[in-house]
């Protein structure tokens, strides 16, 4: 039976060095959070990301604005926060609502202040491998990984999911860490086939039931990163974790793994943000 990795406990253990290397500060990191419409699920979200900051000893800074909101209106906010030294770190939770232009705002914000890691240049960075804001959730999972002593270099990666905010930069952070790495996708056509050879097998496919025992390889490392809610409220993720944990040497349980540790992450990069502007 697989060792269930616990995002929760490490998380409270990043938070808590949080709160501690941000006490030592000359001024305390502040993170301005824009949320633009009703969403209910972004209202949650957002709602976490502003208690977090409170046991972090990070001030927050919220903005809530309506779903009319102009795309002016937004950018001119965000140029606002841009020019304010108490603000270290920027959010703008999305989905935006229509027609707001996501691409244009994030874009809008100073890269320095990117603490999701979704502007061009951070993402190019990224790329690169130069150190800088690492994307939440995938540094989320490295960190996991690096806790449980999970040896990266010159293992199969399976990345299952292509976005931008998921799959894609993880595939980079994997990479860095000398793995060998195949995204999967919708198109991909032997899915099982690419899992089952797989020593770290990652799902972010927002599927679930998708990744079942049989497509885990006796030994591999399950990281599932999907959220997915089953009709009874509860949350799960793509991987079937009873039949995954039976084959798996490592497994990330949902709630309960990726999800807490990608809300530290964004406290760490505020930190981050605010040593960089002390500078
Ligand atoms: P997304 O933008 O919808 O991307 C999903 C990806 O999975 C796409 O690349 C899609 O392929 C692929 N995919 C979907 N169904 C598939 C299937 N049946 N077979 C193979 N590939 C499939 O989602 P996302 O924003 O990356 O989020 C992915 C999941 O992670 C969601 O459940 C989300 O809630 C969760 N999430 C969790 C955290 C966390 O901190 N725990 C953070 C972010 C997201 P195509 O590109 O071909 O469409």
């Amino acid at each position: 039976m697989a060792t269930r990795i616990d995002g929760k406990t490490l998380a409270a253990k990043v938070k808590a060095q949080v709160a501690e290397e941000a006490a030592k500060l000359p001024r305390q990191p502040g993170l301005a959070v824009v949320l633009v419409g009703e969403d209910p699920a972004s209202q949650v979200y957002v709602r976490g990301k502003e208690a977090d900051c409170g046991g972090c000893a990070i001030r927050s800074f919220p903005y809530r604005l309506p779903a009319e909101t102009t795309q002016r209106e937004l950018l001119d906010l965000i140029e606002k926060l841009n020019r304010d030294p108490a603000v270290d770190g920027i959010l703008v939770q999305l989905p935006l609502p229509e027609p707001l232009e996501e691409a244009a705002v994030i874009a809008a914000i100073a890269p320095e202040k990117d603490v999701d890691c979704f502007h061009p240049f951070n993402v190019g960075e990224l790329m690169i491998g130069e150190k800088g804001f690492y994307p939440c959730t995938p540094a989320s999972v490295m960190r996991l990984l690096a806790e449980y002593g999970v040896e990266l270099s010159g293992k199969s990666c399976v990345i299952v999911g292509r976005s931008n905010i998921v799959g894609k930069p993880l595939a980079m952070l994997m990479l860095r860490e000398n793995a060998t790495v195949t995204i999967c996708h919708t198109k991909t056509e032997y899915l099982k086939k690419e899992c089952s050879r797989a020593d770290i097998l990652i799902s972010a496919a927002g599927q679930a039931g998708l990744i079942t025992g049989d497509m885990v390889k006796e030994g591999a490392v399950v990281v599932d990163v999907a959220v997915n809610r089953r009709a009874d409220g509860t949350l799960c993720g793509d991987v079937v974790f009873e039949e995954a944990a039976g084959r798996a040497s490592y497994i990330t349980p949902v709630p309960g793994g990726v999800g807490p540790l990608t809300r530290a992450m964004l406290m760490k990069n505020t930190l981050y943000a605010a040593v960089i502007h002390g500078k």
